[in-house]
């Protein structure tokens, strides 16, 4: 009989991950509330997906008598435990608090590959899916991105293994977690309105180090230096990826080297996972950029791990196309080409996507909610690359005074200026980029809608 049976739960917030959860709880024959501060009209998108299942709502704000009420709390990923007055007020009630992803495990049956870091997470999860898929091998894959990592388990687990994309918020709640690998793509600074300080941030991101066991591989970016750091914290067995022939390397990294690296000149990935080397070609991969190279390497790294086969693998990198608003090409238009990189809601994000551009100057639109950070560290890319600067959103007089004085900058109101000026400001060959940087929530529901908008735009030009 399930532990949820009867049981009064509270699922603290309505997205995707809380209603899901809920189909989970009312099929367990647990009595389910779900509350959430925003009102019924702004979540009837998500509430289509429950159907007719009996669930109790509390919208527009939470009250004392739901959270001292329920016996078991689980909260969404988006809600900060910390600072939430009612989530406090019934753990110190005693009231067990958990979340989507941590029942999800508790009742996985398959094992779970989970892919977490500062960007890339998404790209990667995806082409490992891809990576299974061509195999011929079922796979759930989402998590973080698309469909929830507990509706594997509403589903009936049809597949052999769970690929997921963990959030750093995803991962704070989770203690029960045994990943069979755990790839980690980068760390840099993101968040830090929620985390406050980088330390807290890379804690959350270690969870999933932590969760790691003896058995668990540890897929690790050798040119990421607190990545790279994560080596000597685990249990788990560690497998690399690098740009760098690790002969240049030298030392016991070059002599006992288990994973891949890149050969820029033959546009390879040369992989040591099985006892003999093994190449990949690069030659049909669509993705721009050597951020992407990167993400090629942890994907095959991990999937390989797995057991899938290298015809699978070459398949799926050679098919690949990519996800949309990642470095998305757009259109050409009078010799200009478009990119929306709407996903970029980091400076790491802003840098990889300008580092793609080898030789065409670059009209770089960013902007959006700042999430208390730095920008100077674009500052060099932006005098190289850039040729103009186009700033919009609740950070532009920030991003103004870190980067305005190595580019051009015009200061705008809107999309459609900004999309306008950048148009007439172009020269044959040049490249409009959308990489904000930013997060989205200042003008759109979120990336998705932004980069949308930004495409209905320029093909409206
Ligand atoms: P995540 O799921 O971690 O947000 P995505 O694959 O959705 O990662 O990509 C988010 C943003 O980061 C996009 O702007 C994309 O171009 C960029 N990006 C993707 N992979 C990397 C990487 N390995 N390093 C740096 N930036 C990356």
């Amino acid at each position: 009989m399930s532990k949820y049976k009867g049981k009064k739960v509270l699922i603290v917030g309505c997205g995707k991950s809380g209603v899901a959860t809920a189909k989970y709880m009312v099929k367990q024959g647990a009595r389910v509330m779900i509350t959430d501060t925003k009102q019924r009209t702004e979540l009837l998108e998500v509430l289509k997906d429950l159907g007719d299942l009996k669930v109790e709502f509390e919208f527009g704000g939470h009250t004392d008598r739901s959270f001292m009420g329920a016996e078991v709390v689980v909260v969404s990923p988006g809600i900060h435990h910390q600072n939430h007055q009612f989530i406090q007020m019934a753990k110190s009630k005693g009231t067990p608090i958990t979340t989507e992803i941590e029942i999800a495990v508790e009742n996985l049956q398959h094992p779970l590959i989970g892919i977490t870091g500062t960007n890339g997470k998404s790209t990667v999860t995806s082409l490992i899916g891809e990576m299974f898929k061509s195999d011929q091998k079922e796979v759930f894959v989402g998590g973080n991105l698309g469909t929830p990592l507990i509706e594997f388990i509403n589903q009936g687990q049809n597949g052999i293994a769970a690929v997921a994309e963990l959030s750093s918020y995803q991962l704070e709640g989770v203690e029960k977690m045994v990943p069979a690998v755990a790839v980690f793509t980068n760390i840099d600074q993101d968040h830090l309105d929620r985390y406050g300080t980088m330390e807290n941030y890379i804690n959350a991101k270690k969870k999933l180090l932590k969760a790691c066991d003896r058995n668990s591989w540890v897929v690790l970016n050798a040119d990421d230096p607190v990545v790279k750091s994560f080596a000597q914290e685990t249990v788990g067995k560690v497998a690399w990826y690098t740009t760098r022939d690790p002969m240049t390397v030298g030392g016991d990294f070059a002599e006992n080297f288990f994973g891949a690296y890149f050969n820029a000149a033959k546009s390879q990935i040369i992989v040591k996972v099985t006892g003999k080397e093994e190449i990949y070609s690069l030659e049909h991969f669509k993705l721009f950029g050597d951020h992407n190279k990167m993400n090629a390497m942890a994907s095959i790294v991990a999937a390989r791990l797995m057991g899938v086969s290298a015809f699978g693998i070459q398949n799926a990198l050679s098919q690949f196309k990519g996800l949309p608003h990642r470095l998305e090409f757009v259109r050409k238009k009078d010799g200009v080409f478009f990119f929306n990189d709407s996903k970029s809601t980091n400076i790491q994000s802003m840098q990889a996507s300008l580092s793609a551009f080898k030789r065409s100057p670059v009209i770089l639109i960013a902007g959006g909610k700042d999430k208390n950070m730095d920008f100077a560290p674009v500052a060099p890319l932006v005098k190289d690359k850039v040729k103009f600067l186009i700033l919009l959103g609740e950070a532009k007089e920030k991003l103004n005074r870190a980067l305005g004085d190595f580019a051009e900058t015009y200061l705008v109101g809107t999309f459609e200026e900004a999309v306008l000026i950048s148009f007439q400001k172009s020269r044959t060959g040049d490249v409009i980029l959308l990489s904000p940087g930013c997060s989205s929530q200042d003008m759109f529901r979120d990336f998705e809608e932004r980069g949308d908008y930004f495409k209905k735009l320029v093909h409206q030009l």
